[in-house]
């Protein structure tokens, strides 16, 4: 399947991408994870990047279109990718258009999960995320635990709160998305590719997709 996930930050995009990359082996592409990975590593881009991740600000398109320009001639993408957190502005969604188009590649469908605001922020609040940048196995001190405090069940690394998580930077980044993200599901409604799902369970959005791919 080629699906682009929309959402605000803690929608539940990434849960849900892991989810259906299990039905036919798509993978998941999430820009965040990829810049994080990018930090973590010291590498020029990390190094570009980092200052406008911990404000919660969006990251420059042209950083972020150099990474998914070649990020999606990768073979494994070959049997189908979920963009989770990317494109995040209207620029992006355009530059993504041309690609596809260049590339001859169709989308399926763009899924926006739609979540109040309230459950999102209290769901960032707690949300705790796996600091090995190969997992970042996601957690939540109320809902979903590790086994061991502050340890990740996956690969034995630290589980930290993300610098983009304290109440302000959470705060910043919904209003980025409101100004900058949320215009996307017109701009893919008007494409005839947006399926709203609103929901706080990522088993409904999963059904939801499911249904609307008849698989
Ligand atoms: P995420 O994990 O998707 O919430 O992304 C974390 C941070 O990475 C965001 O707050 C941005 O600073 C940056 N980022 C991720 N994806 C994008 C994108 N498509 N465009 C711009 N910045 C991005």
């Amino acid at each position: 399947m080629k699906i682009i996930l929309l959402g605000a930050p803690g929608a539940g995009k990434g849960t849900v991408a892991k989810m259906l990359t299990k039905l036919d082996g798509s993978v998941q592409i999430s820009t965040g994870d990829i810049l994080r990975g990018a930090v973590q590593a010291g590498s020029e881009l990390g190094k570009e990047a980092k200052g406008y991740m911990d404000r919660g600000d969006l990251v420059p398109d042209s950083l972020i279109m150099g990474i998914m320009g070649q990020r999606l001639l990768e073979d494994d993408c070959k049997k189908g990718f979920l963009l989770d957190g990317f494109p995040r502005t209207i620029p992006q969604a355009e530059a993504l258009k041309a690609l596809l188009t260049k590339l001859g590649i169709k989308l399926d469908m763009v899924v926006n999960i739609d979540v109040p605001r309230d459950v999102i922020f209290d769901r960032l609040c707690t949300r705790r995320t796996c600091e090995n940048s190969a997992c970042q196995a996601i957690y939540n001190i109320k809902s979903m635990p590790s086994k061991k405090e502050g340890i990740c069940d996956k690969c034995g690394s630290a589980i930290v709160q993300r610098a983009d998580e304290t109440e302000e930077a959470i705060a910043h980044r919904l209003d980025t998305y409101n100004q900058k993200t949320a215009p996307l599901a017109g701009f893919y409604e008007k494409e005839g590719l947006l399926k709203t799902i609103t929901g706080t369970s990522s088993d409904v959005v999963v059904a939801g997709v499911k249904k609307e791919l008849g698989i």
